[in-house]
């Protein structure tokens, strides 16, 4: 059995520090496309290269880019039993892909939960403009909630950045794309009737870190 967990929520819903952690907890690879993107961003990659303008103005990189990208990870040999998905699918048409290329896959079948972590909106724009992230491990923290002990990353060393689009107003882009594009998707997989089935949990994100985790282990315990 592959087990594939998706981990939605908007920007700076706290999506990426649950899902590094779940997936620790899990044993299965963090697949995070927009830190695959940040990577190209970083080598110069002509993929880094087409995605920057549209990371930068806070829009979702088109279809066909992301698809390609995930898909090539996922293929790679640490994938085989299962992967979590952080911040794809991000449009009912990922999702789609999604859903056909692990109809396809060999084996006997794959169980996928969608983990929807749900934040108001005032709360999001706090959070993401305080965030900061390591360069090295792509460590999380924020200036006000949970503060690095120094200027480096605890974890690694590391140096500490603000992400560019972070700042509050490509924050409001990112969450108008949110509400369009991405909010969709879950009511969509809510819907979904065909195979691989899906199971989707929301999770109250509004809490503090430890119970926001407790509750998403809980969720992909009970489906297991
Ligand atoms: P994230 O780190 O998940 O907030 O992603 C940062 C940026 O990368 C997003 O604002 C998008 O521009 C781009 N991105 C990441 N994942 C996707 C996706 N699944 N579809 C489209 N764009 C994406």
């Amino acid at each position: 059995m592959t087990r594939v967990v998706v981990m939605m929520g908007a920007p700076g819903a706290g999506k990426g520090t649950q899902a590094l952690r779940l997936s620790q907890e899990l044993g299965l690879p963090h697949i995070a496309t927009g830190d695959l993107f940040r990577e190209n961003l970083s080598k110069g990659t002509p993929l880094g290269e087409k995605a920057r303008g549209y990371m930068n103005a806070g829009q979702l990189v088109p279809d066909a880019l992301v698809i390609d990208m995930l898909f090539d990870r996922v293929s790679q040999d640490d994938c085989r039993e299962g992967y979590l998905l952080d911040g794809f699918p991000r449009t009912v048409a990922q999702a789609e892909s999604l859903l056909e290329r692990l109809g396809e896959t060999p084996g006997n079948g794959v169980n996928l939960t969608v983990v929807n972590l749900v934040v108001p909106d005032e709360v999001i724009v706090e959070r993401a403009s305080g965030r900061l992230l390591c360069r090295g491990c792509d460590a999380i923290y924020h200036r006000t909630f949970s503060p690095p002990e120094g200027e480096a990353c605890d974890a690694c060393g590391g140096e500490l950045y603000q992400r560019d689009d972070d700042r509050a107003e490509v924050v409001v882009e990112r969450l108008k794309a949110y509400h369009e594009q991405t909010e969709p998707v879950v009511a969509w997989f809510q819907s979904w009737s065909g195979e691989p089935a899906v199971t989707v949990c929301e999770v109250d994100g509004n809490r503090k870190p430890e119970e926001v985790f407790e509750a998403c282990v809980d969720c992909v315990k009970e489906v297991a």
